[in-house]
């Protein structure tokens, strides 16, 4: 039975008073308070203005109220996977690395030959421009010899395994190159342990599926993305990730709102099914399909009409323009948006002529959700009124220009005039939707904010931004993480502003985002996070049980 998703959200009326409530309403920006009843927001209170008598109210002691972030770009149920696993997120040498996996090595020495795979050692967020050079398999077996071990890159385009890792995986010396995807070998024609976009896959295949522990790790990162004052999220896991949201709503109820894309290898099945973007279940809506074209900055991957700066290398195409294209017709014609991730300039235009095509394929009444270009790093000029032209969604991560600034510079060189072109792409008129990448990326959305507007690292560098004419205002970004998400799940009628009628989907944050500076909005967080009416998170300092 598909429920409404309605379900369980908070009855009665409840007011919220002594606010600085920024609404996003053109025509009443500022509001003292709000009241809520059956999930939406009834009213706005002017400041000072007190609520009916005998209205359960709750003050808010002059915090700022936003509506709810929605970041319009996660792998929740990965970043829930890995919160057991080795993380090397961040992580500044080799050295260290090892040093934690050596760690992980002797935490689970006793798990070596369990038959549910427990023994072996998994973990990612290593970045391939931090250690000079690409790590390999030699490497890890000085850390933890012999074991199974299998690191996935911090874009997740690249994947470190240990020596019987890519034995259990049958991977050797004569292994063919899996199309869209390179074993890295060395001069003998020997795997190093180093696996590229779709050769990863080789690996992840045989990987334990580490179903224990699941649903408590779920909760953790829930927990932590309401305490971000995160209400929302878009989640980029396939099938099998929507599958896990729609069971953990079952039988917990989701406490905040999740948009699921499946992946190309769900396109089939998905068509032969009758599944239809904007399906909703519970707390769960289909968004709809996934597509690459490229890979990513990070392993020089992401596809370039010219070659890396000082080399013959353009990265890498994971389809060729017609298969692309035909993609994205069949799912669009079959009712299924789409989202194509495109890094390089390259790559863009070929998801901007592959989205065209399906848009001309499909009556426009058909999908009631927009299509859209995931990251859109590097974007000609020319293709960047494109967006706004064809309707198409910008789905861009702000904080990854703090780690991608410098590799920028020096793999794109000049090109980067055209990276991470938000004011260019809303000068055309494009929607832009923030999101996270996480687990990429941390999901601070008030991370994401400095980087949008300071376009500076977490030291402050540059200290004068990077490409600061790119820059958007806070009133953009906080737009973008909004609006712009609704928008992008085809919502905009009812959430991300805070007028009477929309869902009431709001936080107050721990400090006002409008008075301080941008460095110290990395320190804020969500005092109250309230989701379809219902108090979600609420820090010490407020009393929720009003
Ligand atoms: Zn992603």
């Amino acid at each position: 039975m598909e429920r409404g998703e309605r379900g369980g959200e908070g009855k009665g009326e409840r007011a919220f008073t002594g606010a600085r409530v920024y609404t996003q309403d053109p025509t009443r920006p500022w509001a003292g308070g709000l009241i809520v009843r059956d999930g939406r927001v009834s009213r706005l209170l002017a400041e000072g203005e007190s609520p009916p008598s005998g209205v359960p109210t709750l003050d808010l002691s002059g915090r700022l109220v936003l509506p709810g972030f929605v970041d319009a770009h996660t792998h929740l149920t990965l970043y829930a996977r890995n919160l057991d696993r080795v993380a090397l997120g961040g992580v500044p040498t080799l050295e260290e690395a090892l040093a934690r996996v050596r760690e992980a090595a002797q935490r689970t020495a006793d798990a070596v030959a369990v038959p549910d795979g427990g023994d072996w050692i998994l973990g990612q967020g290593w970045d391939p421009h931090a250690w000079g050079g690409l790590p390999d398999g030699a490497d890890l077996e000085r850390a933890a010899p012999g074991r199974r071990i299998a690191l996935e890159s911090r874009d997740c385009h690249a994947c470190w395994a240990s020596a019987a890792a890519l034995a259990a995986a049958g991977i050797g010396a004569g292994t063919p190159d899996p199309a869209g995807g390179r074993i890295v070998r060395d001069a003998a024609g020997e795997p190093t342990g180093i696996l590229l976009e779709k050769a990863t896959r080789l690996l992840t295949a045989v990987l334990p599926r580490g179903a224990e522990g699941e649903s408590a790790r779920l909760e953790r990162a829930l927990a932590e993305a309401l305490s971000l004052g995160i209400t929302g999220v878009h989640v980029l896991d396939a099938a099998e990730g929507m599958q896990k949201l729609e069971t953990c709503d079952r039988s917990r109820g989701l406490p905040l709102r999740v948009v699921c894309y499946l992946a190309e290898k769900d396109l089939e099945s998905a068509l032969a099914d009758g599944r239809r973007s904007g399906e909703q279940n519970g707390r769960v809506r289909l968004g709809g399909l996934k597509l690459f074209t490229d890979g990513a900055l990070g392993s020089r991957t992401a596809l370039l009409s010219e070659p890396y700066e000082g080399t013959s290398d353009f990265g890498i195409a994971i389809h060729d323009d017609a298969e692309l294209a035909d993609l994205a017709r069949r799912a669009a014609v079959g009712g299924l948006a789409v989202a194509i991730h495109a890094i390089g300039d390259r790559a863009n235009t070929r998801a901007l002529d592959a989205l065209e095509t399906a848009s001309a394929a499909t009556p426009a009444a058909r999908l009631p959700l927009p299509h859209r270009i995931e990251h859109a790093q590097l974007v000609f000029p020319a293709d960047a009124e494109r967006f706004g032209r064809a309707g198409i969604v910008a789905s861009v991560q702000p904080c990854h220009i703090p780690g991608d600034w410098r590799p920028a510079d020096r793999h794109w060189g000049d090109r980067c005039a055209f990276a991470y072109p938000f004011r260019t792409l809303l000068a055309g008129g494009a929607t832009l939707a923030l999101g996270s990448d996480v687990p990429v990326e941390g999901w601070n959305p008030f991370r994401n904010l400095y980087a949008a507007v300071a376009r500076r690292d977490w030291d402050g560098q540059p200290s004068g931004g990077w490409h600061p004419a790119e820059a958007l205002t806070l009133r953009e970004a906080i737009l973008a993480c909004t609006v712009g998400s609704a928008v992008a799940s085809g919502e905009a009628d009812r959430r991300g502003r805070l007028t009477p009628g929309m869902d009431a989907d709001f936080i107050a944050l721990s400090g006002d985002l409008f008075e301080l500076s941008p460095e110290s909005w990395l320190e804020l967080g969500s005092d109250l996070t309230v989701v379809g009416g219902q108090v979600v998170h609420a820090a010490e300092s407020l009393d929720p049980s009003f």
